[in-house]
């Protein structure tokens, strides 16, 4: 069998979506699957809406999510160049046959034509699409409207009789009435190539086995499939992704959860949660299994598990998944990840020294078996780098403003103050040294303590969790809270709108 050859085709217009990075994904996994070959391939056949920052953002993004390409605009290869703008001398070319040989022609009709003509089929419950008013000027009337520079774009003259059937890897075969297809334009009025031409041309060119691209690209199929005859082309095999949708199964959209991949990333998803997270939209492994590493992913990853309908973007799931990773993460790693989201609220400082860090690495191991995202490290884990931090309800009224606290607070904050070290048997023994010559249960020192070193009544292990904070924050805190206590600062909180 031919080699493998697949590629994510974006154009550069902006932020790398969900929706793209999960074509991206599934081209990748087929293609590693497969031992074949994965290309990058930039498609800025919109002159007006391509930029740098978003193909910026495009590579971030597929970085990000360990996907890995072997041809690309950055790192070349065989079929160089891989961005669309530096082919079009390659398009012209394609462009010069069709007109030889009469499967395209010159369209002088205006915009506003076209679009009144529009109307009119619309009015009339008939599909929208070119009339074919230029398909048959004479050389004359060309070579008049040429001299007056009329500005014209080149259409594609398709077969209108018959069918074009899309032979789908996961659709099956889609039959299109040709009669529906109407000419379409192949290169602009600005002398660029649409997205049509060029696609078909790159894919050709660059040997690309299997189009494996989303679902709204399914209706432009016919249309390629025709160019492909015209030029003489074979027809590479296809596979539309299913749509991907909300969980009230509308389309997908920020109501949903970000749309913006990298959002996921600054909320603290892990990429590998993420990457299994997309791979699992629209795919089942064939088994219960939900947690692929990426391994697993590509040894597991068949067209045939790629389902017709369409998959469900899922956010609480997506955020369960992450837990599991963080579980199962090694410390250093979350680390690594997490610095830059505490840098950036300003939670630790720019550069860490190697006990900062070290340090870091213990909050992050006693921390991520209970945290979902990353995120929770600066909402709930606040307390490991500031002493700015809330006091929830529940510490308040469980424990902050009873009566007996402050007191008992202050007399912890002085024997923590003379603790003559300072680790996890040290501060345990404090408290439960204070329990005792109270001759109250343990829980009623632990308790309280809890609420004033943290805010909250739930967490990691009190002795450990104080032994990663600074003795005289903890001393501060203690007095803190008895002194807010004593003054009837503990009430609860009205509830947040
Ligand atoms: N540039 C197209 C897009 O971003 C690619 C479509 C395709 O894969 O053929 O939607």
């Amino acid at each position: 069998m031919a080699e493998v050859r697949t590629r994510f085709a974006p154009s550069p217009t902006g932020a790398l979506h969900v929706g793209g990075a999960h074509t991206a994904l599934f081209a990748w996994l087929f293609a590693r699957h497969e031992g074949g070959k994965f290309i990058l391939r930039v498609e800025d056949t919109d002159e007006l809406r391509s930029t740098d920052e978003s193909l910026a953002a495009i590579y971030d993004g597929l970085r990000w999510l360990e996907i890995d390409w072997d041809e690309g605009p950055d790192i070349g290869g065989p079929h160089a160049p891989y961005i669309q703008s530096e082919r079009l001398d390659i398009y012209e070319r394609y462009i010069g046959q069709l007109m030889e040989s009469g499967r395209a022609y010159r369209c002088f009709c205006t915009p506003e034509e076209l679009e009144e003509r529009r109307e009119i089929m619309r009015a009339r419950g008939i599909p929208p699409r070119y009339d074919g008013t230029c398909r048959d000027l004479s050389e004359d009337e060309q070579q008049r409207l040429l001299a007056e520079e009329k500005p014209y774009c080149i259409r594609f003259r398709v077969r209108e009789t018959g069918t074009t059937v899309v032979d789908d890897l996961v659709r099956g075969e889609v039959s299109f009435d040709n009669a529906l297809l109407g000419d379409f334009v192949i290169q602009k009025t600005s002398g660029y190539p649409t997205y049509h031409l060029a696609v078909v041309v790159d894919d050709h060119l660059m040997q690309i086995s299997h189009v494996i691209r989303a679902e709204e690209h399914l209706a432009n199929t016919p249309s390629h499939i025709q160019l492909m005859d015209a030029l003489g082309f074979g027809v590479p095999q296809f596979a539309h992704l299913p749509l991907i949708l909300g969980t009230d199964r509308s389309k997908l959209s920020k109501r949903h959860g970000a749309v913006n991949l990298m959002d996921y990333r600054d909320q603290g998803f892990l990429p590998e949660a993420m990457r299994n997270f997309l791979a699992l939209i629209g795919w089942s492994p064939g088994t219960e299994q939900e947690i692929l590493n990426l391994q697993e992913l590509i040894e597991a990853f068949t067209l045939e598990g790629v389902s017709k309908s369409p998959g469900i973007f899922d956010l609480e799931k997506a955020t369960w998944l992450n837990g599991e990773y963080l579980k199962q993460a090694d410390a250093e790693h979350i680390t690594d990840l997490l610095e830059p989201i505490l840098r950036r609220e300003g939670l630790i400082e720019e550069q860490l020294s190697p006990a900062r860090r070290e340090w870091l690495v213990a909050v992050v191991d006693l921390m991520k078996e209970r945290t979902r995202l990353l995120r929770d490290f600066v909402t709930w884990g606040r307390y490991f780098f500031t002493d700015d931090f809330p006091y929830d309800n529940r510490a308040r009224t469980k424990w902050l403003r009873r009566e007996e606290v402050p007191e008992r607070l202050d007399m912890l904050a002085e024997r923590v103050a003379e603790l003559e070290t300072w680790d996890v048997d040290a501060i345990e023994s404090a408290i439960r040294g204070l329990a005792e010559d109270l001759d109250v249960s343990a829980a009623k020192v632990i308790h309280p303590c809890r609420a004033a070193v943290t805010g909250q009544t739930v967490g990691p292990s009190l002795f450990h969790l104080m032994e990663l904070i600074p003795r005289e924050d903890v001393v501060v805190r203690l007095r803190r809270a008895a002194e807010l206590g004593r003054a009837g600062e503990m009430e609860p909180l009205p509830a947040e709108e």
